[in-house]
């Protein structure tokens, strides 16, 4: 696509929601709106600015979240208090979003300490009411055909993407970079070994694009491109079977 730019819509009635760094993604629903992932912004500003302005400030029925980290829920507080939307993620994720656990520090030695410091601000506040999936259950889009949930493990260990058509909403399970497909960043991962089984698990689902957590999204032989990266890496399955 020639013109493919944040605040737009991408692909048909896929909207892609840029949050300074990371991603959001509404995916319009007859007359209402599913959301992927909340952002960064607290009181989830770009996305409900875009929603009154693009979509007739239409309501939100269900917020489908990838991982608990939190500039990909930094909005649900705010979302869930006001809308009373649904909320979706994995149980292992919503231990994090519910406040029952802790988010882990960063793997870095320098920034753990100002991390422990830091993290009471940066916590996004805490959301309870979550329906889990898992793997193989489908999320219904009322309107269409709905979300297949597949586990994607290793950046978060209750990761999960989102297959809906031929478009997949991978989180930081597989983010595009500048045309490629790469694994999430390695400074928050929970477990990068299991992240790398999980992207080769990725890169045998059919689909053309990817909508991911960051980066700018793939419109076209996506598949194709998490097949090279598992080429590139060097993720050989075996590498991977107990
Ligand atoms: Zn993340």
């Amino acid at each position: 696509m020639s013109d493919l730019r944040p605040n737009s819509e991408i692909a048909e009635g896929i909207h892609w929601i840029k949050d300074i760094y990371v991603n959001a993604y509404i995916v319009e629903s007859g007359e209402d709106l599913i959301l992927i992932d909340s952002g960064f912004n607290k009181k989830a500003k770009p996305i409900l600015n875009y929603i009154r302005e693009e979509l007739e400030s239409r309501n939100i029925k269900k917020i489908l979240l990838t991982h608990h980290h939190a500039d990909h829920v930094g909005g649900l507080h705010h979302l869930h208090n006001h809308l009373h939307t649904r909320i979706f993620s994995s149980e292992q994720d919503a231990l994090y979003i519910k406040g029952e656990m802790k988010r882990p520090p960063p793997n870095n030695f320098i920034l753990k300490p100002l991390y422990y410091i830091l993290r009471p601000l940066i916590t996004p506040k805490p959301v309870t009411q979550i329906e889990y999936v898992a793997e193989g259950e489908i999320i219904e889009d009322e309107n269409d055909v709905g979300f297949e949930v597949h586990s994607l493990p290793g950046h978060t260990m209750g990761s999960l993407g989102f297959l809906k058509n031929n478009v997949l909403f991978s989180g930081d399970a597989g983010v595009s970079k500048e045309g490629d497909v790469e694994l999430g960043v390695k400074l928050f991962a929970e477990n990068m070994n299991v992240a790398r089984a999980s992207l080769v698990k990725m890169s045998k689902l059919k689909f053309d694009l990817l909508l991911s957590g960051h980066g700018t999204p793939i419109l076209e032989d996506a598949q194709q491109r998490a097949l090279e990266a598992v080429e590139r890496l060097g993720l050989d399955e075996d590498l991977f079977e107990e």
